[in-house]
């Protein structure tokens, strides 16, 4: 069976590198937001080219957090995308708000600019693009937007760390970018992890005080919080894995670039590189729309696969109160029927590819 991700074979690599870590974690005494989640915001803000970096539990939590710190709340609406799975609309309902979807780009299946003016209201807070896949949101225009209009901007990256728009990393526009380190993701733990990353020191003090009961290095609750810790361990981890990222993202895109070529000419849509997007290939998604039939070859070849993601958030029973229904995002709605991920992850057997072009063109 060849699975559809395996954190194994990288971390066969440098599982020396994660055992000290893990045993520096355990003899110091300190467990959690400790000197190692320190030490590795400082090397996430500096990789992704900001001021600062607050970590928390989940890539969930630094949106709503993100929120929380902007002041957004019950009577302000959120603009995003609702073929990113469930995490962004979530949060924005974690405080109170209320999400309006914007349609996507056929092309790239990203938050399509030139929807957003059509899609605000006069309660319109905050655009939340999400880098889907690992290919940057058109950001430039989604910027624009957001200063024409005075909104924030908090950047889902949690599916795209390393990627960049004209030279610049993704999670380094917005007022915050939010980032995951699930198991799962470009750079992910052994457990749960995430990180809000700003260019505002006002904001970085607040993200840092709501992580943890409203405190400031006391234990007086200067504002309500709550407890979205990072611990010690999976910082320790994710430093290890930091200085490892880019060389993982090299392959990444080495092993897309060989799918792309193998399956050129065949009846399916493949991702694209948008001009000045680094692609850092989260997932490798093609489209078609004889998406269950591919399905079952691969899965008779002994070939994982997912599909990310096979239900927009809008037809949801949970959020179909927003009555956004069926029929309201046409693009994301066929999008959710013809996506589908083929395995993609450091480390990948070779062959691997050649054996799933080949299960994809017998079907
Ligand atoms: C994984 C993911 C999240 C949430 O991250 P968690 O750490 O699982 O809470 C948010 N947005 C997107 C697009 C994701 O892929």
């Amino acid at each position: 069976m060849l699975p559809s991700f395996d954190y194994r074979p990288e971390y066969a690599r440098y599982r020396d590198e994660v055992a000290e870590a893990v045993q520096r974690v355990l003899d110091s005494g300190w467990l959690i937001l400790g000197p190692e989640v320190r030490a590795f915001e400082e090397e996430f803000a500096a990789f992704v080219g900001v001021s600062a970096a607050v970590g928390v539990n989940s890539g969930t939590d630094a949106l709503w957090l993100a929120f929380k710190a902007l002041g957004i709340g019950p009577g302000d609406d959120v603009l995003t995308v609702a073929n990113a799975g469930v995490p962004p609309v979530a949060a924005i309902r974690a405080v109170g708000a209320t999400p309006r979807f914007v349609d996507v780009d056929p092309r790239t299946l990203l938050m399509d600019p030139d929807r957003l003016e059509r899609a605000r209201t006069a309660t319109t807070r905050c655009v939340v693009p999400v880098h889907l896949y690992g290919h940057p949101a058109p950001i430039g225009p989604i910027r624009d937007f957001t200063r024409r209009h005075g909104l924030f901007l908090v950047e889902d990256c949690a599916q795209a760390h390393g990627a960049t728009w004209n030279g610049r990393p993704v999670g380094s526009f917005g007022d915050v970018g939010c980032f995951s380190f699930y198991p799962t993701k470009n750079l992910g733990a052994f457990g749960d992890g995430g990180m809000c990353v700003t260019g505002d020191a006002d904001l970085a003090q607040k993200l840092e005080m709501l992580r943890f009961y409203g405190f400031r290095g006391d234990r007086h609750a200067h504002c309500e919080g709550l407890n979205s810790r990072l611990d010690e361990l999976q910082a320790a981890i994710l430093r290890v894995k930091l200085r490892h990222l880019s060389a993982a993202t090299e392959e990444r895109r080495a092993i897309a670039a060989s799918y792309g070529s193998a399956l050129a000419g065949a009846d399916l849509v493949l991702p694209v590189e948008i001009e000045a997007c680094r692609h850092v290939y989260h997932l490798f998604v093609v489209q078609s729309d004889a998406r269950e039939r591919l399905a079952r070859a691969l899965e008779a070849a002994g070939i994982g696969f997912g599909l990310h993601y096979p239900e927009p958030v809008h037809t949801m029973e949970a959020y179909r109160f927003l009555a956004q229904g069926e029929g309201a995002l046409p693009v994301t709605e066929r999008a959710c029927r013809q996506v589908l991920s083929l395995p993609l992850y450091p480390g990948l057997e070779a062959g691997a590819v050649e054996r799933v072009v080949a299960a994809l063109k017998g079907a």
